[in-house]
């Protein structure tokens, strides 16, 4: 591993002007992933600045309702949240389905949606990776790439975003707050991560030296019913092969509002914008969200090896509204 400096940073302007747009240093979160990265020559920062002790661990009502939560928020303090439970109990769902025990403990909501893809190629420096090196090719989609994108994927880069907690949050229309030396800016979650294009090493909407302060949820009342469901090759401490985010407000037996994102299928957590359009106002029937299902997945370009994701997306869809329907019936 390089060298490198370690500086503890007290407030967000200190942390702002300690990280400057030095290219060469990295806020610290939880180091859940980049300390890993760092092992394995993938990231090699020349200093970083811890923030685990800025003010940015609380989750506060807003005056309108909805919640926000601070950058430094341990994933575990977010899953046993009650108001997170209560109201946006996918969102705990979803966290509460990655890693571990431990590793939720020191992760952060920051940390968590900047972690990197865990496409096998990327995490090796001695194999080409577009993402890694620009240029130098992608070799996932001649070779192993059954846990790949199927959706918003490119030439350059089918790689899959794998974080849980960013398809909750996607799916409930999450707005992300940062800091820059400039000052406060914000930007949705669904334009934070950047579409693949030919530049999959560039991942993110944040300026360059950006602080995430934290992410703000509006209020959203049919978050209430909502549910995560993860599918993954074995039963825990496993990253998804495909996930779903889904809430549902059914009344009369007519889907009233409803929101839906998937997990492990594209470069970013994937809202199913087309799938919600096929559903709202429609009959809350199985033959309606399969429907909307296939209305998502049109767009779907499966490699040779990852096509079973195009069923198992379905039949989460399928599967998920279902329950939250009879659930709503009740
Ligand atoms: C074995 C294992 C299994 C896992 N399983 C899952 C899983 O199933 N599902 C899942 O979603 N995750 C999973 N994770 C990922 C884990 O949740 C992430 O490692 C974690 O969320 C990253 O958070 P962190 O705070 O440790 O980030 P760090 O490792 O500290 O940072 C990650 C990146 O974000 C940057 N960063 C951190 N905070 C900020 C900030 N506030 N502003 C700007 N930049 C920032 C860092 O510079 C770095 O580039 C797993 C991790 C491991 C090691
Ligand atoms: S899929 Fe993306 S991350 Fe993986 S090898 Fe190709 S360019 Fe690199």
């Amino acid at each position: 591993m390089r060298e490198f400096d370690y500086q503890r940073a007290h407030d967000v302007a200190g942390a702002v002007a300690l990280l400057g747009a030095d290219p060469d240093t990295r806020y610290l979160g939880g180091g859940t992933n980049l300390v890993d990265l760092m092992k394995t020559g993938v990231e090699r920062p020349a200093r970083l600045v811890d923030i685990r002790e800025l003010p940015l661990d609380e989750i506060e009502t807003t005056p309108e309702g909805g919640l926000r939560i601070g950058a430094t928020v341990t994933n575990g303090d977010l899953a046993a949240h009650p108001e997170v439970r209560r109201r946006y109990p996918a969102l705990a769902q979803a966290v509460l389905a990655g890693a571990s025990g431990q590793l939720r403990n020191m992760a952060t909501v920051g940390g968590n949606l900047l972690q990197r893809t865990r496409c096998g190629y990327f995490t090796d420096v001695t194999q080409p990776c577009n993402k890694r090196v620009p240029g130098s090719g992608c070799p996932a989609i001649e070779g192993e790439h059954h846990n790949h994108a199927i959706l918003g994927a490119s030439d350059h880069c089918v790689a899959i975003h794998p974080s849980d907690m960013g398809v909750a949050l996607t799916a409930f229309d999450a707005v992300v707050r940062f800091e820059t030396a400039d000052g406060p800016g914000q930007v949705p979650l669904a334009d934070f991560y950047l579409p693949v294009g030919d530049t999959p090493h560039r991942e993110t909407a944040l300026p360059p030296g950006a602080l995430i302060t934290g992410v703000t949820l509006p209020p959203a009342p049919v978050a209430a019913r909502s549910r995560y469901r993860k599918v993954r090759e074995r039963a825990s401490y496993a990253f998804a092969i495909g996930s779903l985010a889904a809430a549902l407000d059914v009344r009369d037996g007519v889907v009233r509002d409803v929101r839906l994102a998937l997990g492990a299928v594209a470069s970013r957590p994937w809202r199913a914008v087309a799938a919600e359009r096929v559903l709202t106002g429609a009959p809350a029937t199985a033959e309606t969200y399969a429907a909307a299902a296939d209305a998502e997945l049109a767009a779907a370009r499966p490699l040779p090896h990852n096509g079973y994701k195009v069923d198992l997306v379905r039949n989460l869809v399928v599967a998920v509204l279902t329950e939250l329907a009879e659930e709503t019936a009740r």
